[in-house]
């Protein structure tokens, strides 16, 4: 790991990654050879966790080639000097910021959307002028290992790494000095990956979980919601960091909206065989996702089979914020919807918990959205729609608290790789005596005067 390090560290000093042609000449080229290898990508996260072509190209590589264009497109306008006014007591002169590249980074992914996760940050670091060693999550082993194979064929070491590993290889990797960290995950590891960056006091950007609620007013159209958050939730199993996690829905209209998303989970047919449906990652998880439902309170689904690793959607109905689902972020197939009288009711007991990734509200109503957007804190989120709004990449994406610091994509992904230079340049053709001494009443007023205090 250290000599890793070191040969990227010797390469970024070269200076050759600042080349803003240089940057946009090695993001085609990674674009082109992970075309090249779609099948290998495709035939590797099926063989982890049955994720079909379809479900991977939109939520996955199409993500990651967007991400390329864009950066290839802006990197000149991101990466200008960018001149400021200069105030009057620096007059005369020039201010202006340089966009500088943080140096080696240390990408660190997670394996639900494994490609999506560990290439676009590491995308966002080549276009910030960075050199990046790559370490993917090391559940879906083959995905690990087809994204080690692509890069360690087409890129250099000293340029781009990818170290495949679990724990030990990412303790290791901890240990060394970068220039950033960049870690998506859970929060418990989140925290270990801060303290270690603290050490070397490198900027962190971590990207953690929570529980995402959605909230379901009795004013919103129903069938769309329905639509919308069956959707949101049972895509890739359940297995989305933005996922609503649970579920507030007006008193008034819990038995419409529960038969409407068990008839809605009917009509999507959702399996493995058509492709809109994932296992779960590895049994650990299957048997935690298992032990969140309680047969009691199922409404609809609750089938499970070990073998498979396969949790059918499923509804849990007169949940209360005291259940053991309610204590730790489901990630996985389980909806529990719980029932509220009024909205400031809801609002509060959301508060009480972590601030989350992301809220959503389906309503109607202004008033209800903006209390909503308003009064709760997370990271980002959608009104009317839930997880759509990671495809924006004109919006920063990160989380607030315990879900996560910073955020990227488009140029926060640029920014999350940048060191912004402040820059004085004064000119020597005026030389004002006020800063010098000695210190006179005449040189306080004259400074007070150009203060303006
Ligand atoms: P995880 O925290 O278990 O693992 C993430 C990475 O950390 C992996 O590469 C893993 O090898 C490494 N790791 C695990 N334990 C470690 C340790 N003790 N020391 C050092 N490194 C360690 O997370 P996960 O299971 O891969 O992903 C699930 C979590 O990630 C969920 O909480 C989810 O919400 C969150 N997530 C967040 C986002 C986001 O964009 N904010 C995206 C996807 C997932």
């Amino acid at each position: 790991m250290k000599s890793i390090v070191q040969s990227q560290r010797q390469f970024f000093n070269t200076q050759a990654t600042h080349s803003i042609p240089f940057r946009i000449q090695q993001l085609k080229k990674l674009k082109k050879v992970l075309k090249a290898n779609e099948s290998l990508m495709y035939e590797a996260i099926y063989a982890d966790f049955k994720k079909s072509e379809f479900e991977t190209f939109v939520s996955e590589i199409a993500l990651v080639y967007h991400d390329i264009d864009q950066a290839c497109k802006s990197i000149y306008k991101w990466a200008r000097k960018k001149p400021v006014s200069t105030n009057l007591l620096n007059f005369p002169a020039k201010s202006y910021v340089l966009a500088e590249p943080l140096g080696v980074c240390l990408v660190i992914g997670a394996w639900n959307y494994p490609y999506q996760l560990s290439f676009a940050p590491m995308v966002a670091a080549m276009a910030a002028g960075c050199t990046v060693v790559l370490k993917p999550s090391e559940l879906p082993s083959r995905t690990s290992a087809a994204m080690a194979k692509i890069i360690s064929e087409n890129f250099n070491v000293a340029y781009l790494k990818v170290v495949e590993g679990g724990i030990p290889e990412t303790t290791e990797l901890l240990n060394q000095k970068f220039d950033k960290i960049f870690f998506t995950g859970s929060t418990a590891v989140g925290k270990i990956v801060y303290k270690a960056a603290a050490e070397h006091l490198t900027p962190v950007t971590l990207e953690l979980g929570g529980k995402s609620p959605a909230f379901v007013t009795a004013d919103c159209n129903l069938k769309i919601t329905v639509k919308r958050l069956i959707w949101a939730k049972f895509l890739n199993s359940g297995q989305t960091c933005i996922a609503p996690d649970y579920v507030m829905v007006d008193k008034s209209i819990e038995a419409k909206f529960l038969s409407l998303c068990k008839e809605e989970i009917e009509k999507e047919h959702f399996s493995f065989e058509n492709g809109n449906y994932t296992q779960i990652i590895n049994n650990r998880n299957f048997e935690r996702i298992t032990d969140l439902i309680e047969p009691s309170k199922v409404y609809h689904g609750g089938d499970v089979d070990a073998e498979k690793r396969y949790i059918a959607p499923t509804l849990l109905k007169n949940v209360s914020f005291d259940d053991k689902v309610m204590q730790e972020e489901i990630f996985g197939p389980v909806l529990p919807v719980i029932s509220y009288h009024t909205l400031e009711e809801a609002i509060s007991e959301v508060k009480n918990l972590p601030r989350p990734l992301s809220c959503y509200v389906f309503t109607s109503s202004s008033k209800v959205r903006k209390k909503v957007l308003h009064q709760i804190s997370f990271g980002g989120g959608g009104v009317n729609e839930a997880v759509m709004h990671i495809t924006n990449s004109n919006m920063p994406f990160g989380g607030v608290g315990m879900s996560g610091i910073g955020a990227y994509h488009g140029e926060d992904g640029f920014k999350a790789f940048t060191h912004y230079k402040s820059i004085l340049q004064k000119s020597t053709l005026l030389e004002l005596p006020l800063k010098y001494y000695p210190q006179t009443k005449m040189k306080l007023w004259w400074i007070k005067k150009f203060l303006n205090i």
